[in-house]
């Protein structure tokens, strides 16, 4: 065929060739690469060509206009298309109808416009009557075409349209569109071309070609639209990917009772079960079932109604899934009964369902244990480990109705009607489900800030089922009994009699789509009850090089960690132990001296003589940390109990003392206070003063980390004494602790040093008193940007590193760790200034001082232990970082244990990757 164009920008398939593939999709779009594929591989589908993503960009390059002989290449595909079907395009006689569909790289389900039934006009129209014999059939068509054409291309409110159709039911006394006859469906036509003709001015356009040529530029337009801007956004799609725009051969679903139209997927997408699962109508066209008008009985149905097509369905579908090795969501049309598959994509699926899915195509031999962990993204484990229901509230609750459970998890929320409703009140801090008769891509952007959606009409394919499953939402559909009033901003269930307005809390639970009144208590989802999702954590572990280790400060933390998976504790904050209950006291206690007692002891040292009152502050400061160290010894065996065999990294001491103390603004108004009514204590007046001692202007700069530990000793040498007792009772006891412990904020190597060697003197003591060696090992965090730039000196005197990436990013940035993030930071985020967070995800130059420190820390000790236990630790593109840095474990919050084994193995696999891509 000639090329008229500079580019080829067309490709076409049909007679059971194609000249595009599946691997063409950033070309061709995953609607146009699917056609394609399907029709290589014998299956029907109705013929036709898509015009690429690259003409797209062309078209927009070039000022909105077709590049140069692109038309030319239109109108002889076009003729291509004519010769394959033996139908004429604007012939009155046997006219050829299209549809002009749009598709993009990924799947934007419902985010840009299609246009069906394109070709038809006043003589067409006859012509396709006559050749049906079916005139209802002819005008039904008609009348659809151009309303979606006005709506898409014309841009006539839709609502006009909507209008004139429920008046025209409302006359003929009609329940349903299907029930309006030819003659109503012929002055439904008249009308809705006059709505056009009053809202542009102009009559509808009556030449084929025409309508071809400004369906293909609307469908280009659609990919700038709001919805596709917001959704594209929201899933990190790129701007300048482009959509294709598909031109395909009519084939009705509306011909009568032996044809219809579905939507279906191989295999639950709720659940993963392996049944075909879907909705199909009988005597409909295409969009009648995604957009829920109709609810739609369930596919198993048409096995009865239509057995043969569904057998061949059901093959097909088979097929299909082996061909993609995956789920496939397909749409399809049953014209006079003969079957044409119209699209196949991966589906989209919930996370339950992806895990299942993933699990059983690794037993079934469909794919490797590495494509199912490919397959799985960190946020499908996150899901799986959230909130439901607590089952005595929901015992309790009081039922408002029952919908289709069309996408698992319990949704709390004030209940609004509007998206924009949502988003006003998501933005003032509410948590909201949005509420809507249906939803329609123009919801988008309160479906993503809402808890949960709810609708009344709609099944399982519908489009509030389809989104609220991808983005992660809950999601009620299809709720019947719910009669909904956007005027009044009210709902009724026509069933319990119950009803709510907005600002009412609801409670939406989308694994069984029971809807309640009021805010329901959730639980946390149980991982223990999840064996799919443990198989795929398990075939993770298999394949990833960094360990998943957790920060965990006490015994049950540890326990819960170690039943998800942690390897070991990579931070046990030591201080968070000194705020429970009687500890506090005594802390405080300690504190209140230990400035008087510190420096009495080094006298004393010395060879002074210490006067009454610093005697008595050594006493009582003494007396203090003996306590402490007894209940830290105690702390200290719970924990190395609850990872026995695996090693526990003990950070010593960290936060400046006066976090241990009241606010000093308070203290000094409850002293001022009680000296102006009589009095106050001594005891309020001696902490009063403390707190004004160690008043610091940058506290988090200050007087913290292995600083304190050098200037007040005693905290650190009774905390080692802790550990190392802890670990001989528990090894006496029969268990295996491993105790490694660390030292935070070294910035230079002489702080390290010093601290070593004051503490390896308490380690002798502890031994010598006991009797045995005790094995121990002792490091330091890096997360001072000095400590990173000599890592080397610094590797001399630790035996493993940790990268505290918290104070590390705070002091790369000069952002106060306090302060940033409910400040200014979200602003910075919000317009741009930074592309992310640094505080949730590694910042590259953060992460480029790491390289620097494990580069240099190694070339001093080729075998230094490295760690990173910053709040990064558990976030899955920090863990791609880490990977990338060579670190030898990951360490995060205990609930964060499974996604980081996910992504760890995610991040193994990537690298394995790249390398093997380097080796080329
Ligand atoms: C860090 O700084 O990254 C860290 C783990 O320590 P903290 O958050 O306790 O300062
Ligand atoms: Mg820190």
């Amino acid at each position: 065929m000639t090329q008229y164009a500079k580019k080829r920008y067309i490709y076409a398939w049909g007679d059971g060739r194609a000249e595009g593939d599946a691997s063409m999709r950033d070309l061709l779009g995953g609607k146009g690469a699917g056609l394609a594929e399907m029709t290589t591989a014998g299956l029907p589908t109705p013929p036709g060509f898509t015009i690429t993503t690259e003409a797209c960009n062309d078209y927009f390059a070039a000022g909105e206009q077709l590049p140069d002989g692109l038309w030319e290449d239109v109108l002889a595909a076009v003729r291509e298309v004519e010769r394959s079907t033996g139908k004429g395009f604007g012939d009155p006689a046997n006219p050829l109808l299209v549809s002009v569909r749009s598709g993009a790289k990924f799947s934007m389900p419902g985010m840009m416009d299609t246009v069906l039934n394109l070709g038809l006009n006043e003589a067409t129209l006859h012509g396709l009557i006559k050749l049906t014999g079916n005139e209802r059939f002819g005008w039904d068509a008609y009348r659809r075409f151009i309303q979606m054409f006005g709506r898409i291309v014309l841009e006539v409110s839709g609502e006009r349209f909507e209008h004139a159709l429920e008046a025209a039911k409302a006359k003929a006394g009609a329940k349903q569109d299907t029930d309006l006859d030819a003659a109503a469906l012929r002055d439904l036509a008249a009308e809705f071309r006059s709505i056009v003709r009053e809202d542009t001015g102009r009559d509808f356009p009556e030449d084929a070609a025409e309508q071809l040529d400004l369906a293909i530029k609307a469908v280009f337009a659609s990919w700038f639209g709001k919805r596709a801007e917001d959704y594209r956004k929201n899933q990190g799609i790129p701007n300048d990917l482009g959509t294709a725009v598909n031109v395909v051969t009519m084939v009705f679903g509306n011909m009568g009772d032996d044809s219809g139209t579905g939507v279906a997927f191989t295999r639950d997408p709720n659940t993963g079960e392996k049944v075909l699962f879907g909705e199909y109508l009988t005597n409909a066209q295409g969009e009648d079932v995604v957009a829920g008008i109709r609810t739609a009985p369930k596919i198993a149905q048409m096995q009865t109604e239509m057995p043969e097509v569904y057998a061949e369905f059901q093959r097909i579908g088979q097929q299909l899934e082996k061909h993609y090795r995956d789920v496939q969501d397909l749409e399809f049309t049953i014209e006079r009964g003969r079957l044409y598959m119209l699209q196949t994509r991966s589906a989209k699926r919930t996370a339950a369902a992806a895990v299942r899915i993933a699990a059983d195509m690794v037993d079934e031999g469909t794919i490797s244990k590495e494509e199912a962990i490919a397959r799985i993204e960190p946020a499908h484990v996150d899901q799986l480990l959230r909130d439901q229901f607590d089952p005595a509230g929901l015992e309790a609750a009081t039922r408002i109705a029952k919908g289709l459970n069309a996408s698992p998890g319990a949704a709390v929320g004030r209940a609004v009607f509007s998206a924009d409703t949502a988003v006003e009140w998501d933005e003032r801090g509410e948590r909201v489900v949005l509420v809507r008769i249906e939803t329609s891509p123009d919801d988008f952007h309160g479906m993503a800030v809402a808890q949960g959606i709810l609708t009344a009409r709609g099944g399982a394919t519908s489009h509030a089922a389809v989104v609220a499953r991808q983005i992660g939402k809950p999601c009620v559909a299809g709720c019947a009994e719910l009669v909904i009033d956007y005027a009044t901003k009210t709902a009724r269930s026509t069933d319990s009699g119950v009803s709510f307005i907005e600002g009412d809390e609801i409670s939406v639970d989308g694994a069984t789509g029971q809807v309640y009144q009021g805010a329901i208590a959730t639980v946390r989802a149980r991982f223990e009850d999840q064996p799919e999702l443990q198989k795929i954590l398990g075939w993770a572990d298999e394949i990833r090089r960094m360990e998943v280790w957790t920060n965990a400060d006490k015994p049950e933390e540890a326990a819960q960690a170690r039943g998800y998976g942690a390897q070991g504790i990579g931070l046990c904050r030591t201080e968070h132990m000194f705020r429970e209950g009687e500890r506090l006291d005594i802390v405080r206690d300690a504190i209140l001296v230990a400035g008087v007692a510190t420096r009495a002891k080094t006298r004393r040292d010395a060879g002074e003589t210490l006067s009454a009152d610093d005697g008595a502050a050594v006493t009582r400061f003494d007396a203090a940390m003996a306590k402490l160290e007894v209940l830290q010894q105690g702390d200290f065996e719970g924990i190395f109990r609850a990872m026995d065999g695996l090693p526990v990294v003990v950070r010593l001491i960290d936060p400046p003392l006066h976090e241990f103390l009241p606010n000093l603004e308070e203290q000094l108004v409850k002293v001022t206070r009680a000296e102006s009514t009589g009095g106050a204590s001594e005891e309020d007046k001696e902490l009063l003063a403390t707190i004004k001692s160690l008043h610091e202007q940058n506290p988090m700069l200050g007087l913290r980390g292995c600083r304190l530990g050098l200037m007040i000793p005693d905290f650190v040498k009774i905390q080692t004494r802790a550990i190392l007792n802890a670990q001989i009772a528990v090894k006496r006891a029969g268990g295996s602790p491993i105790a490694k412990i660390m030292i935070p904020l070294v910035g230079h190597v002489n702080e390290l040093a010093r601290t070593r060697h004051l503490l390896e003197a308490e380690a002798r003591a502890v031994e010598s008193k006991a009797d045995v060696k005790v094995d121990y090992k002792f490091g330091t965090m890096i997360e001072v940007p000095r400590g990173a730039l000599t890592a080397d000196e610094i590797a001399r005197e630790a035996d493993f590193f940790s990268f505290g990436t918290n104070d590390l990013t705070q002091m790369t940035f000069g952002f106060s760790r306090d302060d940033a993030e409910g400040g200014f930071l979200l602003k910075y985020v919000e317009e741009g200034i930074l592309p992310i967070n640094p505080f949730q995800t590694l910042d590259d130059a953060v992460a480029g001082l790491m390289k620097l420190a494990v580069d240099k820390g190694r070339a001093t000790k080729p075998d230094l232990e490295l760690g990173i236990c910053g709040e990064h630790g558990g976030d899955p593109a920090s863990i791609f970082k880490c990977e990338a840095i060579g670190l030898d474990y990951v360490s995060c919050s205990p609930f964060r244990v499974p996604v980081a084994r996910l992504a760890a193995a995610k991040a193994a696999l990537a690298s394995q990757a790249s390398m093997a891509e380097r080796d080329k």
